[in-house]
């Protein structure tokens, strides 16, 4: 069995062997864009140049990027422990051609690398096609369905919609359709009773998407239309963590080697076994998910805090240290002390794990005790909040009560939601947004008093007080909004 080590390697060193120059990961935090905090994509690092704002350095790259997809356009922070196969932090592996290569080789190479080197079963393989939009003018991509025909009949070549096979980058800019290859990982007698055609793109567990490979041919202009680009781009991910519970023969990426060391060590702090207990399990799984983000939050550059991307850092380690206080009986910190672990696993790949090792631990220590000071007292609130609601017939909290669970015990508002989501029960949130906004105005009233008696008030001045506060605010409306 290839370990997950192996198979990482095995990408870069087959695109390497097709000319590919191996780049490596971009960090995962990005600064001074203000449409993306985090790396969500393979491509993000070379968007420039795929927009022409920069030469082509490698006309052929290719690499394993370290992605986290907690915010905007995708968000799978509420899927990870539940399911099998989303995760915050995951690893893309990537192969690009700027101008150079086009859906020929793409084509070729994924199924070479997939069926000839890592030896996955063909049978057990779909690809899917654009199957064209007749109001764009768009035809089927016949051109890439010849391709796939040459090792799938034609059953297993499925059409699919504009919505999951063209890509897009943005409004205008380059786009254009994609193919994604899909794997049946169900045990044969599953197979023989229920095609696994039928069951790509129906979130079956089992039949997963692993690769998705992007054509850029059309740059889309300001008026909507679409011109052909003059140098098309080859832009492919497969998720990683997704090839390996593929290649192990698993039917969860948390059994791989990528998470069962953390898992173990877990359940070892815990003294629990994994695998007995639904909610601990997936506490388990929620907490070997959550250390990698942080821990590569860190090491990029993005510390917990209260603004921003920092603010999306504190509330997945929150979530965290919640989910190991309530079904583990975690009552002192202690997902800093999975980072041994995590750098056993991780390490090799990315170094700067060990290198910044006792910063990583030092900062979520420090976090997660912080935390702990009130997460107590604040559950057992919740709790009373939410025996009083139930007593009453109701399945809603006030905002109010949601609100000082944030100000005062540092909940932050998509922690409390979990909590009584698993009770049946949510916020009313505009009451939490009128408790907001009621803050902000004394903030600011307060701001205008102190600043005013001792110097003089400059225009923009009121506006940095309660920076922290404002900038908070801000990402928690704007993650409820994008939900
Ligand atoms: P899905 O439909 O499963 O959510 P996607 O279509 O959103 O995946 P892409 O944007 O096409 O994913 O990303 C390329 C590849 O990255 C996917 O084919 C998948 O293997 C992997 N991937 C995407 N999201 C995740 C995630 N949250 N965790 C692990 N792997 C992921
Ligand atoms: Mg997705
Ligand atoms: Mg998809
Ligand atoms: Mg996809």
């Amino acid at each position: 069995m290839l370990t997950a080590k192996e198979i990482r390697e095995s990408f870069k060193s087959f695109f390497a062997s097709k000319q590919h120059q191996i780049v490596p990961s971009a960090p995962m935090v990005i600064k001074g864009d203000p449409t993306l905090m985090f790396t969500n994509a393979g491509m993000n690092q070379f968007k420039d140049i795929i927009l022409g704002n920069v030469p082509i350095k490698y006309p052929r790259v290719a690499d394993s990027q370290k992605c986290l997809r907690v915010s905007g356009k995708h968000n799978d922070l509420e899927e990870v422990g539940h399911d099998t196969y989303h995760h915050t932090m995951f690893e893309m592996l990537g192969n690009w051609s700027f101008g150079d290569y086009f859906k020929k080789e793409a084509i070729n190479w994924a199924w070479e690398y997939l069926v000839e080197v890592l030896k996955l079963d063909p049978n057990r393989l779909y690809a899917t096609v654009f199957e064209g939009s007749a109001s764009e003018g768009l035809e089927r991509d016949n051109e890439a369905a010849g391709y796939w025909e040459q090792y799938l009949p034609k059953d297993r070549i499925i059409n699919g919609n504009k919505k999951d096979n063209f890509w897009e980058m943005g409004d205008t800019g380059p786009c254009g359709p994609c193919s994604e290859i899909h794997v049946d990982i169900r045990p044969d007698h599953e197979r023989a009773e229920v095609d696994g055609l039928t069951l790509v793109n129906q979130s079956h567990p089992q039949v997963i998407e692993i690769w998705n490979l992007v054509f850029m041919q059309f740059n889309r202009k300001s008026d909507g239309s679409l011109e052909s680009l003059p140098a098309k781009v080859i832009d492919t991910g497969m998720g990683f963590e997704r090839l390996c519970m593929a290649l192990q023969g698993k039917i969860s990426n948390y059994d791989t080697d990528v998470f069962q060391p953390i898992i173990q060590h877990i359940a070892s702090m815990a003294g629990v076994t994994y695998g007995q207990n639904n909610q601990q399990d997936i506490a388990m799984r929620v907490i070997a998910d959550h250390i990698r983000t942080i821990a590569f939050s860190i090491t990029d550059g993005q510390l917990p805090s209260n603004a921003k991307a920092g603010y999306v850092i504190r509330r997945i380690l929150r979530r965290a240290v919640r989910y190991g206080y309530t079904f583990l009986g975690r009552r002192e910190a202690f997902m800093y002390q999975l980072l041994p672990t995590l750098i056993e696993v991780m390490g090799d790949a990315y170094p700067e794990l060990q290198a910044q090792k006792t910063l990583i631990e030092k900062v979520i220590k420090e976090e997660e005790e912080s935390f702990l000071r009130t997460l107590e007292t604040g559950i057992r609130l919740l709790d009373k909040k939410i025996d009083e609601a139930k007593a009453a017939g109701k399945n809603i909290i006030s905002g109010v009560d949601a609100f000082t669970l944030y100000d005062t015990f540092g909940f932050p508002l998509d922690l409390t939601e979990l909590i009584l989501r698993e009770n049946g029960m949510e916020v009313n949130i505009d009451e939490f947004t009128a408790e907001m906004q009621k803050q902000k105005d004394r903030a600011r009233n307060a701001a205008a008093i102190e600043t005013g008696d001792w110097v003089i008030v400059k225009e923009g001045d009121s506006k940095f007080v309660g920076y922290d506060q404002f900038e908070c605010d801000a990402e928690i409306l704007r993650y409820r909004k994008i939900k």
